[in-house]
C-alpha cells in the first residue's frame, strides 16, 4: 500500500552513498498507513491531530507561548493550519508524549502526593497602552481573552518556612538541542523559551512559588563526550537537565507574555497586520523574520542598517508558513 506524496516542491537532494535505505519500502508503508491512527488512538484526541483544549472556550494554549507573534496572530483568529504536522512529525511528537508519561511513572514513586496535568487558566483583559477597553472594528469592545493549558506536574514541597508550591514542565529534546540548551555545545541556551513562558503562564494560574524545568534527551549524551565535561557514565546530566525559577521570574515572563497577547488580540480586533516579531533562545530582543520560507531573522537599528541578523527553525515548523508567506511582510 502505497502513500501518495507530493514532492513537486522539494529542491533537488543530495545522492547518498552507501547500503542507503529503500525507497519504496514496503515495510515502511505499512507503519506509516497504521502509525497515524493508532497514535490518535493512544492520545485519545479522536479524529483530530490538535490536543483539545484545557479549558472550553479558550481562546489560546499556554503550549503556544513565545515564538512568533505572527503565529500567535492566526492561532488567536483560529486560521486554518496550512502545514499541518505530517505523520513524521507527529511521532516525534508522539515519542515526546510517550517519555512524558514515563517520567511522570517515576515522580509518582517519589512524590505520591504530586498531581499530573493539572487544568489551568487565565482570563486577561483587552485593554489598550493606556489601560482603555479596546473596540474592534464591529464596535464593540473586545471580550477579556482566555487562556488555558496542562502543567504537567503541581507539587507542594515542604520546606521550614511551609510548604513551597512547584510547577514541573518537561521538555524532550533531539541530541543536539539537548546539548545546546544543557552547554555541551557552546553557550548553555537554558531550557526552550516557549516551554518556559508555558510553565510560567501555568505557575501563574496556580500560584505557585518556584517553576521546575526538565530537558528529556531523546539521546543520551555519549559516554566520551560526558567525559569530556567531568560527568561519569551513570550521571543523569547525560539525559536530563533541569532549571529552577523563582515567583519574580515567573511573574515576569508571565507578565511580558500577557502584554504580548494583549497587543496582538488588539491588533487582530483592529484589522491591522501582526508584525513577524518573534523571541526564542538565543534570538536578540526586536528581531522580525525577513524570511519565513527559511527563517531568517534581523534586527534593524533606527537608521535602517542591520545590527543583527541570522536563522530560526520557527518557520521552517510553523503551521501557518504557507498562509504567512502568502500574507507578506
Ligand atoms: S512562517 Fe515564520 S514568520 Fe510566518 S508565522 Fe510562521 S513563524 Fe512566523
Amino acid at each position: 500500500m502505497a502513500i501518495a506524496q507530493d514532492k513537486s516542491d522539494l529542491k533537488p537532494g543530495k545522492a547518498r552513498k552507501g547500503l542507503v535505505p529503500l525507497v519504496h519500502d514496503e515495510l515502511l508503508d505499512h507503519l506509516m498507513a497504521g502509525l497515524d491512527g493508532a497514535m490518535r488512538e493512544h492520545r485519545g484526541y479522536g479524529e483530530t491531530d490538535v490536543r483539545p483544549v484545557a479549558v472550553e472556550g479558550a481562546g489560546h494554549r499556554h503550549s503556544d507561548s513565545g515564538g512568533c507573534s505572527r503565529r500567535t496572530s492566526y492561532l488567536l483568529r483560529g486560521v486554518e493550519r496550512s502545514n499541518p504536522m505530517t505523520v513524521i512529525e507527529k511521532w516525534n511528537a508522539f515519542v515526546g508524549t510517550v517519555l512524558h508519561e514515563w517520567v511522570d511513572e517515576g515522580f509518582r514513586r517519589t512524590l505520591p502526593h504530586a498531581e499530573f496535568e493539572v487544568v489551568t487558566s487565565l482570563l486577561i483583559p483587552i485593554t489598550d497602552r493606556d489601560g482603555a477597553p479596546v473596540v474592534g472594528l464591529d464596535g464593540i469592545e473586545v471580550a477579556p481573552l482566555l487562556t488555558a493549558g496542562h502543567a504537567d506536574l503541581r507539587v507542594d514541597m515542604p520546606t521550614a518556612d511551609g510548604p513551597k508550591r512547584v510547577v514541573g514542565e518537561y521538555k524532550t529534546q533531539g541530541g543536539f538541542r539537548f546539548k545546546k540548551n544543557a552547554g555541551f555545545q557552546g553557550e548553555a541556551q537554558g531550557p526552550p523559551y516557549g516551554g518556559l513562558v508555558q510553565a510560567c503562564m501555568n505557575a501563574r494560574a496556580l500560584d505557585a512559588d518556584e517553576v521546575w524545568m526538565l530537558d528529556i534527551a531523546k539521546e543520551l549524551v555519549a559516554k566520551a563526550y560526558a567525559e569530556d565535561y567531568g560527568l561519569a557514565a551513570d550521571d543523569p546530566h547525560r539525559g536530563f537537565s533541569t532549571w529552577v525559577f523563582d515567583r519574580d521570574y515567573i511573574r515576569r515572563v508571565s507578565d511580558f507574555e500577557i502584554r504580548r497577547l494583549v497587543r496582538i488580540v488588539e491588533l487582530n480586533a483592529t484589522g491591522q497586520k501582526v508584525p513577524r516579531s518573534v523571541i526564542d533562545n538565543g534570538i536578540p530582543k526586536g528581531a522580525r523574520i525577513v524570511d519565513p520560507v527559511d527563517g531568517r531573522w534581523q534586527v534593524v537599528n533606527e537608521d535602517g542598517s542591520v545590527a543583527d541578523t541570522g536563522t530560526s527553525y520557527l518557520c521552517i515548523y510553523c503551521s501557518h508558513q504557507d498562509v504567512c508567506i502568502a500574507d507578506g511582510p
